[in-house]
């Protein structure tokens, strides 16, 4: 799941990326109003954090923009202490939840994932393929009682896959979701996940879930090569 981030103080900017990275959340970080405009314009975001209070434009028109361009990413708006006017105006512009400064990391984890959960999330929380199962709350991966000790990274690319399970995920749109802004598209960055989470996932194990489709992309899914 990949995230924009729009904080203008660099100490709170780099401790929430951080935070959300170790979560395996891919975060691009915008530290003014028009490079988060930009940001969420080229890029296919599945959640922005929007602090109101930004240098060139502020948190509310970029999310008034965002909702008058259609867009309809799920928004966190930060706001300042006490300020009531704020949040009613954030959720006015479009935002679909708000958190006051200061909060706890926790918190902000917590309406993260509850946002993210209204999108094309895993619901239930559980995703459940023949003996692979994903518990997305403690981020565990099991074939039948095998436990899958798998990184953050190798953990973001399944449960993307699993989002969009029985269906071709393109590597562009791995790249997407799964990377942040300092991917590069010409690695073979992505094979090389995928030839991973396949060993620890398949190696040794029936039915294959991970599936390659040539010059398409890859599918999790049960089925007969
Ligand atoms: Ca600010």
């Amino acid at each position: 799941m990949r995230v924009l981030l729009v904080e203008d103080e660099p100490d709170a900017a780099r401790m929430l990326a951080k935070g959300l990275r170790r979560y395996a959340y891919a975060v691009d970080v915008a530290a003014n109003g028009e490079e988060a405009s930009y940001q969420a314009s080229v890029n296919d975001y599945d959640l922005l954090i929007l602090d109101v209070m930004l240098p060139l434009k502020d948190g509310f028109s970029i999310c008034r923009e965002l909702r008058a361009a259609g867009s309809a990413v799920p928004v966190l708006m930060l706001t300042a202490r006490d300020a009531v006017e704020d949040r009613i105006a954030g959720l006015n512009t479009g935002a679909d939840d708000y958190l006051v400064k200061p909060f706890d990391f926790q918190e902000l984890l917590a309406r993260v994932r509850a946002l993210l959960r209204r999108g094309p999330a895993l619901r239930p929380e559980n995703f459940q393929l023949a003996d692979l199962r994903l518990e997305t709350q403690s981020r565990t991966v099991f074939r039948g009682t095998a436990r899958i000790a798998l990184t953050n990274k190798e953990y973001a690319l399944l449960e993307y896959l699993a989002r969009r399970a029985g269906t071709v995920v393109t590597r562009g749109e791995i790249a997407e979701h799964v990377w942040d802004e300092t991917f590069d598209p010409f690695s073979n960055t992505i094979e090389v996940y995928v030839q991973r989470l396949r060993r620890k996932l398949d190696e040794g194990r029936e039915p294959k879930l991970i599936h390659t489709r040539r010059g398409m992309g890859y599918v999790l899914a049960v089925e007969s090569e």
